[in-house]
């Protein structure tokens, strides 16, 4: 141990040890030194140790706070405090930075493409609708991202936290959409029963009803919905048009009626007041006493006979008015019936198979076509006649021939896809229109309904009768009609028959 040194030599000893350890010189540092060297306690010691404690607690999260840790450190280590404090908010200053880099000018975040941002907006756009518009929170979340997505630059953390809350409520609000869908659809379901309730007795709408609740069912697709409002109008309009003429009908039999119990009353009155007549004619021929009383008598009676006789003419005139009048009444009733029988021409489906007749066909034609080109996607039309009809009616019986129709129409609807349309075209030939399909897709389809017609084959009482049919396809044309795609898909359907029937070839 060295000796105890004077004031002089601690200072001395002091300002080398501040040196030494490159402490600043401050007065605090000097005095912690020179306590330590003249071994005095030190009554305001830097502290360095709690600091560096304090220090370990630290956790850089980046290059920037690492920087500031490692001046920190050397603060503590020079004992300087304004080192220490500016280390500290160095160290603060770069983790807000790593928090909120967007509120930081000096960082340049990566910015959405401005096309994608277009198309993202677009895209918010085109679902909107969808939504529907009552619902207020996802209609203003949509607003509010696509004011983001229209600036000329939209840094993509932003975009990311606009999209999550977007999707969050798209989601919410999709679900809603589909409960909407759900109740409207029972209730149409409800409504068009209750139409099939009022008019059971007329049999074309009672086929044209159970049509609807076929069309009602799911999956429900734009097609369904078309097909569905079709057949609801057909129903209304001819149910309007019955029940105006019924009730017109209706009146008139209750005025016939009116007037034949009209009739009946006078005719009774007019032959009780013949009889009190003659009743009375022949108590006084009784009393008669003399010839000549006689006359007078007979001639009361000839009068009273002569009447009833003209009364009786007369009622027997308008009897037979009236019952003329019930006999046209009665035909025009059947016109009726065969007008709304007839009606069933003037709706889009065939009565026999339920596939759509051309008035159908032409609708939904016009309506795939304005599709593939709106979408710019294929459509194959394909055009069947059944083989040897002629024959399987001969064999069998015209009913059979209906049923075997029929059971083709069922298979085939079995067969296609939902988007598919299957119409009637003639007697024993089919149109199915077979949208966004390739030529080669449309053949595929064709032949595998060929197959599943011979394992499905159709049973005429005990009999089993194999259908086939012969069958063209054809890819619609850019700027081709329909009808002439028909024209191209029949041409290839009468080279199928002539090689030899059962088979499809592609126009
Ligand atoms: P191919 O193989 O060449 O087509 O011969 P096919 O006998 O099928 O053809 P064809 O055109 O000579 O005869 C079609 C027959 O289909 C004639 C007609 O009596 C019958 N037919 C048309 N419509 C109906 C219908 O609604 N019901 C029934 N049962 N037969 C029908
Ligand atoms: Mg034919
Ligand atoms: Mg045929």
């Amino acid at each position: 141990m060295n000796e105890p040194k004077n004031p002089s030599e601690i200072a001395r000893e002091a300002l080398k040890r501040l040196a030494v350890r490159h402490m600043a010189p401050t007065p605090a540092n000097f005095q912690a030194c020179y306590n330590e060297i003249a071994n005095l306690p030190n009554v305001a010691p830097f502290p360095d140790q709690q600091l560096r404690q304090l220090a370990l607690e630290l956790k850089a999260r980046n290059e920037a706070q690492e920087k500031a840790l490692g001046e920190l450190d050397a603060a503590i280590g020079r004992r300087t405090w304004s080192g220490v404090q500016e280390a500290f908010l160095d160290f603060v200053a770069a983790g807000e930075k790593s928090n909120s880099r967007a509120g930081d000018p000096a960082v340049v975040l990566p910015v959405l493409p401005a096309e994608l941002a277009t198309k993202l907006a677009r895209f918010v756009e085109c679902i909107l609708p969808a939504l529907g518009d009552e619902n207020e929170r996802v209609t203003a979340t949509a607003a509010d991202f696509l004011q983001a997505l229209r600036q000329p630059s939209v840094e993509i953390p932003v975009v990311q936290g606009k999209l999550a809350l977007m999707t969050h409520q798209v989601l919410f609000a999709a679900e809603e959409q589909v409960e909407i869908k759900e109740s409207l659809l029972n209730l149409l379901h409800l409504i068009i029963e209750n139409i099939g309730e009022l008019s059971l007795d007329d049999h074309w709408l009672k086929g044209q009803i159970d049509g609807l609740l076929v069309a009602v069912a799911p999956p429900l697709t734009l097609r369904h919905l078309d097909e569905m409002e079709r057949r609801l109008r057909d129903v209304l309009v001819k149910q309007h048009e019955a029940k105006t003429r019924s009730i017109e009908v209706q009146e008139e039999m209750r005025q016939m009626l009116a007037a034949f119990i009209e009739r009946l009353s006078t005719m009774n009155a007019s032959s009780e007041s013949f009889q009190g007549k003659i009743e009375e004619s022949a108590r006084q021929i009784e009393k008669v006493e003399r010839i000549e009383e006689l006359a007078p008598l007979l001639k009361d009676v000839i009068v009273a006979t002569r009447s009833m006789a003209e009364e009786s003419a007369r009622s027997r005139e308008q009897l037979r008015s009236l019952q003329d009048k019930v006999l046209s009444t009665e035909a025009e009733l059947a016109h009726l019936h065969r007008e709304l029988d007839s009606a069933s021409a003037l709706a889009r489906h065939d009565p026999l198979t339920d596939a759509l007749n051309r008035k159908g066909l032409d609708e939904a034609l016009a309506r795939e076509i304005a599709s593939m080109r709106r979408k710019e996607t294929p459509l194959s039309v394909c055009l069947l006649d059944i083989d040897n009809f002629k024959k399987l009616n001969d064999r069998l019986g015209h009913e059979a021939g209906d049923n075997a129709l029929i059971h083709l129409a069922n298979v085939a609807r079995r067969c296609m896809r939902p988007t598919d349309t299957l119409a009637r075209y003639g007697g024993e030939e089919f149109i199915i229109l077979m949208p966004d399909t390739q030529l080669e897709q449309g053949i595929d389809a064709m032949v595998r309904l060929q197959r599943e017609l011979t394992r499905a084959f159709f049973l005429s009482g005990k009999d089993k009768v194999l259908i086939t049919f012969s069958a063209g396809v054809a890819l619609l044309q850019q700027d081709e009609s329909g009808a002439d795609a028909i024209k191209r898909a029949d041409q290839a359907m009468y080279l199928a028959k002539r090689a030899g029937k059962n088979r499809v070839m592609g126009a």
